[in-house]
């Protein structure tokens, strides 16, 4: 058979006579070459099937280099030609894996032998070759491995994935089974040797070495081939696999345990399966469910909530909604769902499936309206609380703007509610609290609102009344029905309170104007003494505005000590006919609007604590002006106001006693006035007045005659002095009344040893009257006004008593 071959012979002659003989013997010679360095490059381009091959050449590289390379890159035979055999160039020649050595000079018939051996051989050794590549790409292509332990020799050979792992390219390893070993995690070695002992078939997924995990499929079997003994295997990395195994049964375990009910539904939304805590919400067991579409029977026919709908309306991937669900008893449940599509890996492909997945939100609203109820009603009376005021009060001005109707608020607040909490005790007053809340529900109609605005405060909302008439008997009613008598502690109390009325949209715009209103018409029921209701009236919020007004300006002034000062009146000993005392007034000059009323902004300040820092500044600075007073005329008494709120100060003694010690007064000096109104109730002031009078001060009632006290009372109470109020004075001589009031009233003082001033003395003729029924002391614009400290010296340099 004519094959192509390539000479490389450096000697000419010898090239010349090879090639005449390839060519009897029927070959092709394509080329004869000179020097090994271009054998390479020849054979890529003409690709001889053949090459004879010199080993000492012309150039550098000798023949047993170029046979390497060309074995190499081409696996081309090559037989060698040479006139030497040297062990050394054996061995050189060997590493090509030539396919012939012939020894010049060789006849033609032996050439002839060579190359078709050769030949022959080059051909089975290509089949072969071209098997293990087709082997190696089919188990890289499948992701295998190969591997043979040789258990005789203790060796192993691997490829395809296996070379990873091993040696890359094959080769015999020795040590085979302890380098087969290291490549699992040591946790299987044991395992796997055991299997590998055992003379069967193996097929099991083992875990490889390293921290990140990584798993390996491996099959095996024990071969016997004549004495030696065998393990063959194939490997595969199953890591993937194996990883979305362990998902699977974590989603598995997931799907099962979950709380929330799950439902796969295929592209038509038919059931394909449900998982047990769906059975568990529902009632439906899944033989019921499956094949069917969820809107057939998770959702009442009336309040449809349509699966498909709601992601094709959506266009996105997934809908989550509050829906109403229906158990298989058909009792219905609050529950939230979620619908998500499914789609297949591949890219663009259709939905699969669907999961809809639903959660029983019952408790979630039960826990929800709970909080609803407590965030709007008062624990302690049931009523409703100052939220649902504001709440109900928005919705029902809103209706009554609607309907053009009528709507009311009554503001209700418990007047001595105080004294019942101090004297009786918290627990108790929280019960008749309760009893009065069940008395105010007792007497709402069915769209009324009562509500506990805090404390002893009420108010009732009372929508859709036909008149104001309505308003009057309700409040007639409340009146009667809270001051009823109360059983509490075994013993029975009785409690009244002040109502104010205010209604939409006569009197406010606004559901809080209307409330405020309310307010205020309480506060004048109460200022008009108490136990009564008023209807609230423009007047009530101009007053109201007058007195935040006052109250914050008020506030001011002390803050920064300016605008308050004390005048003082004289107070004439009408026995001795002598200026014998003063009392102190205080005056409010504010910078804006002049001067403010003393009557007005005390007033405000006693329904307020403000009042007991306004006296607190008197006594200090009276304590201070004493001094100076004293100058005036030897012992000069001072006298100054208290209110009823500094009575209940605690720290009044102690502010008196720090003040006397500071400016080192005399309190004997000092004279203490208390109107009689703040005596009515004298629970616990008589010992105040006491301690005053420990320290020496002397004290005096004020305003006496307006607070229908008793004369009688007189004598129980710790008082050195009476001041007849001003009212009685005035009408002497011509009211008889009056006159013979006042008469009593100085001939009682004598009997009880008490002093008694007439204050508002303006005339002479009340001077002549009041000393002819021996009265001491007299005050009044016919002496002098209240004055500032300065003006008091020049006063006095000009007093005559006539
Ligand atoms: P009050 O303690 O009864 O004081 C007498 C009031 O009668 C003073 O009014 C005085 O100016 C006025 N007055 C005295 N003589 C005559 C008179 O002849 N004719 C007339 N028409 N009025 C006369 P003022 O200063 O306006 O004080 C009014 C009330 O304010 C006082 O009545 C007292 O209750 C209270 N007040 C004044 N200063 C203080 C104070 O520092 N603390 C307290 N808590 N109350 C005070
Ligand atoms: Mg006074
Ligand atoms: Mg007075």
């Amino acid at each position: 058979m004519n094959r192509n071959i390539l000479i490389v012979e450096d000697e000419h002659i010898v090239a010349l006579d090879l090639k005449m003989s390839l060519e009897d013997l029927g070959h092709t010679v394509v080329a004869t070459l000179a020097y090994g360095e271009e054998v390479l490059a020849t054979a890529n381009k003409l690709k001889p099937d053949l090459v004879l091959m010199d080993i000492q050449l012309a150039g550098n590289m000798r023949g047993t280099e170029a046979a390497r390379l060309l074995h190499n890159e081409m696996q081309l035979p090559v037989i060698f030609l040479s006139a030497f055999c040297d062990n050394n160039i054996l061995e050189h020649a060997e590493q090509s894996l030539p396919y012939g050595y012939l020894i010049k000079p060789y006849d033609r018939k032996e050439l002839d032998a060579s190359i078709r051996m050769a030949l022959c051989r080059h051909q089975a050794d290509q089949q072969v070759r071209r098997s293990e590549l087709r082997l190696q790409m089919a188990l890289q292509a499948a992701q295998l491995g190969l591997w043979e332990l040789d258990e005789t020799e203790n060796t192993l050979l691997s490829c395809g994935i296996v070379n990873d792992l091993l040696s890359n390219p094959p080769e015999v390893i020795c040590d085979g089974l302890e380098h087969l070993l290291q490549l699992f995690h040591p946790s299987e070695h044991q395992r796997l040797q055991q299997l590998f002992n055992r003379d069967r078939d193996i097929n099991v997924v083992m875990r490889l070495a390293g921290i990140q995990p990584r798993w390996i499929e491996l099959f095996a079997r024990h071969f016997q081939q004549g004495t030696q003994t065998l393990l063959v295997g194939v490997m595969r990395d199953v890591t993937e696999q194996q990883q979305s195994e362990h998902q699977l049964r974590q989603a598995h375990a997931v799907f099962q345990t979950t709380a929330e009910g799950i439902l796969i539904l295929d592209q038509n939304f038919k059931v394909l399966s449900v998982n047990p805590a769906f059975s568990t919400i529902t009632g439906y067991r899944s033989a019921d469910v499956l094949g069917q579409h969820p809107e057939s029977f998770l959702y009442p026919e009336n309040n449809h909530s349509p699966v498909a709908a709601k992601l094709s309306e959506l266009k996105s991937s997934h809908w989550s909604g509050e829906v109403v669900c229906l158990r298989k008893d058909q009792s219905c449940f609050p529950a939230w769902q979620h619908i998500c599509k499914v789609k297949s890996p591949q890219p663009g492909s259709a939905t699969s499936h669907y999961v809809l997945t639903f959660s029983n939100i019952s408790a979630l609203r039960r826990a929800e309206e709970n909080l609803a109820k407590l965030a709007f009603h008062d624990h302690l009376t049931g009523l409703g609380n100052r939220a649902k005021l504001e709440k109900t009060l928005k919705i029902e001005v809103e209706r009554a703007i609607r309907n053009k109707s009528m709507l009311g608020v009554m503001y209700l607040d418990l007047d001595g509610f105080k004294l019942v909490n101090d004297t009786l005790g918290h627990s108790t007053g929280d019960r008749m609290l309760q009893v009065i809340a069940q008395r105010i529900s007792e007497l709402t109609r069915a769209g009324d609102t009562a509500i506990r605005v805090g404390g002893d405060e009420f108010v009732i909302i009372t929508p859709d009344a036909s008149n104001p008439a309505f308003y009057h008997k309700v409040a007639e009613k409340l009146l009667r029905k809270i001051s009823e008598e109360i059983e509490l502690d075994n013993s029975q109390v009785q409690v009244s309170c002040s109502i104010g009325i205010a209604c939409f949209p006569e009197d406010a715009s606004s559901y809080d104007e209307l409330l405020k209103c309310a307010d205020l018409a309480m506060f004048a029921a109460k200022e008009s003494g108490r136990n009564r209701y008023s209807f609230f009236n423009v007047a009530m919020a101009d007053k109201t505005q007058e007195r935040v007004f006052i109250e914050k300006e008020l506030k001011a002034a002390l803050l920064k000590n300016s605008g308050l000062m004390l005048f003082y009146q004289p107070i004439i000993d009408l026995q001795q006919q002598k200026f014998c005392g003063v009392e102190a007034l205080i005056r409010w000059f504010h910078p804006d609007y002049g001067m403010i009323s003393t009557e007005k902004f005390i007033g405000i300040a006693e329904h307020s604590t403000l009042i007991v820092e306004v006296g607190a500044w008197v006594i200090d600075q009276v304590c201070k002006d004493m001094t100076a007073l004293q100058q005036l005329t030897p012992d000069l008494k001072v006298s100054l106001n208290l209110s009823v709120r500094q009575l209940e100060d605690e720290q009044l003694i102690e502010r008196v006693t720090q003040a006397v010690r500071h400016y080192q007064v005399n309190p004997a000096l000092l004279q203490f006035e208390i109107t009689e109104t703040a005596l009515q109730d004298l629970e616990g002031k008589v010992s105040v007045l006491q301690a005053l009078r420990d320290q020496g001060a002397t004290i005096a009632i004020d305003d006496f005659g307006t607070g229908f006290s008793s004369l009688s009372r007189l004598k129980h109470l710790p008082i050195n002095c009476v001041k007849i109020d001003r009212s009685f004075v005035m009408t002497i001589p011509h009211q008889s009344n009056d006159i013979e009031i006042t008469r009593a009233v100085c001939a009682l003082c004598q009997a009880l040893q008490l002093k008694v001033v007439a204050e508002g003395v303006e005339t002479w003729e009340q001077q002549q009257f009041l000393q002819s029924l021996n009265c001491d002391y007299a005050q009044g614009y016919l002496f002098a006004k209240p004055m500032p400290i300065s003006d008091l010296e020049k006063w006095l340099k000009n007093f005559r008593f006539d």
